[in-house]
């Protein structure tokens, strides 16, 4: 009788193949998860915790046949240039700053914003993506506004610059302080909302638009409100240049932050391409962490010391970068770019292809675990687990089902391989944040897709009007 009072407010997943993830790298083969609220409650055997949990249950999910994997985490992609997707395609370096993103981000109002991060979120979801790191654009609100919405998971930044050549003129006149003030004004309203599922971070958009001031005031203020710095380190040989120029320093950016003592734990570096031997071993003591960006590394940057950084115990994670970097914003597609990328790579680096470098178990740790560590979220993301290291018990329902019964994944004979080297965004069919369904066969939940198409469209169209960005027409069109 005593049972029968019990509430049923439990949601089991069973019959499921599970990549925990987790220390002692656990796969079930037919497994199941007990949910509660936004946590994951137990994790075992379909049998076990059907027997143990089923009297409990308000929902009983069956999903044999199905993949589950911890909620994917991008660790560096820029919402609010989701809009801007094609408008910088096939452009050199300069141009593609100066002529397109600039005069797009800061004609962008933060309706725009909104609607950029909602098309985004929508594009991540579907790559089965439950937190990501935002670069930072300018209009945090608009940001937040679409994460609560959609019911990701997030670390917002603004973007900040106090300096440099060829700023637009709404920036220029921008202090060093008004940087600062207008980040800590965001970290207020904005930090620790949407039931926890967003933090607000400190953004600095790159060494060559920074003064030393604004590098160490951040520095501080990250530190004081024990919260996350993103920042692009080390993107171009031209960066590395300007800085051993100007501040006489023997290699770059890298070198650089570490002498005037930048360098620490909090500190998410975007890319970081161009750095020597010795500057992976100061991000290694410092415990910087990396966002490794395959696609647009190969389209604007270079090759990445990836493997490099791996073997110094740097922690490497995952990011898509922005639509006008990359135009596809898949976390799935990244892991298999970031695969065969740096196998191929390794032909310059020891003269020959290395088909062992990089193995899918790496890569997928990259988007979970190491992604969930570059977010300063490890405590409770990252893996499927009972019993991260927070106090109240267990780690956050953020869970990805994947189908890989179609023509792109089967046969499977290891499902880390299938998912890593087959596995096709249109293969993630249900998405979880914080215990919440966000996607369900497909579908967005919590937003209408086709209206933010719809809008999003609009949107673009006439912020691109407003910062007289043309794109010139190619080919023959009549
Ligand atoms: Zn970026």
């Amino acid at each position: 009788m005593e049972e029968e009072k019990e509430k049923k407010v439990l949601t089991i997943l069973h019959g499921a193949v599970i990549i925990t993830m987790d220390k002692d790298k656990r796969v079930f083969k037919n497994g199941a998860i007990v949910i509660e609220q936004d946590r994951i409650k137990a994790i075992d055997q379909s049998r076990s915790i059907l027997s143990q949990f089923s009297h409990l249950a308000l929902h009983i999910l069956d999903l044999t046949g199905h993949i589950l994997l911890p909620g994917l985490i991008n660790t560096h992609v820029h919402t609010s240039q989701q809009l801007a997707r094609g408008i910088a395609d096939d452009v050199d370096l300069m141009t593609w700053l100066h002529d397109r993103i600039w005069p797009y981000e800061s004609n962008m109002n933060e309706h725009d914003s909104y609607l950029s991060t909602l098309l985004c979120g929508i594009e991540l979801i579907h790559s089965g993506v439950t937190c990501f790191a935002e670069a930072g654009g300018q209009h945090v609100s608009g940001m937040a506004r679409a994460v609560e919405l959609l019911g990701l998971r997030a670390c917002l930044a603004q973007s900040t610059m106090d300096y440099g050549h060829g700023l637009p003129s709404s920036w220029a006149t921008r202090t060093t302080h008004d940087c600062l003030q207008s980040q800590k004004d965001n970290y207020e309203k904005f930090h620790n909302t949407s039931q926890g599922r967003i933090r607000v971070w400190f953004g600095i958009r790159q060494i060559m638009n920074s003064t030393e001031r604004l590098l160490l005031e951040t520095r501080d203020a990250a530190r004081q409100l024990k919260t996350g710095i993103h920042m692009h380190v080390a993107e171009i040989p031209y960066e590395n240049q300007l800085v051993m120029d100007v501040h006489k320093v023997n290699h770059g950016t890298v070198t650089y932050l570490d002498k005037i003592d930048f360098l620490q734990s909090n500190l998410l570096a975007a890319h970081s391409v161009w750095i020597d031997n010795n500057e992976i071993s100061l991000l290694s003591r410092a415990e910087v962490k990396v966002s490794h960006c395959p696609a647009a590394a190969m389209r604007m940057l270079g090759f990445s010391p990836v493997r490099e950084m791996l073997d110094a115990d740097v922690c490497v994670s995952l990011g898509t970068d922005g639509a006008p970097s990359n135009n596809r914003m898949s976390i799935v597609d990244e892991m298999y770019l970031a695969s065969l990328i740096n196998k191929g790579r390794e032909v310059y680096a020891n003269g020959t292809t290395d088909p062992t470098a990089l193995p899918a178990e790496t890569i997928l740790k990259m988007a979970t675990v190491n992604g969930a560590k570059s977010v300063l979220w490890d405590d409770e993301l990252g893996s499927l687990e009972v019993g991260k290291k927070v106090v109240i018990g267990s780690g956050y329902a953020d869970i990805v089902v994947v189908n890989p019964s179609s023509w792109t994944m089967v046969p499977i004979h290891d499902c880390i391989s299938s998912i890593v080297y087959c596995m096709r965004t249109e293969n993630v069919v249900s998405v979880m944040c914080n215990g919440v369904w966000i996607m369900k066969n497909k579908k967005i939940i919590n937003v209408d897709e086709e209206e933010v198409i719809l809008k999003a469209k609009q949107a673009s169209v006439e912020l691109l009007k407003r910062a007289g960005i043309t794109i010139p027409t190619r080919m023959n069109v009549i």
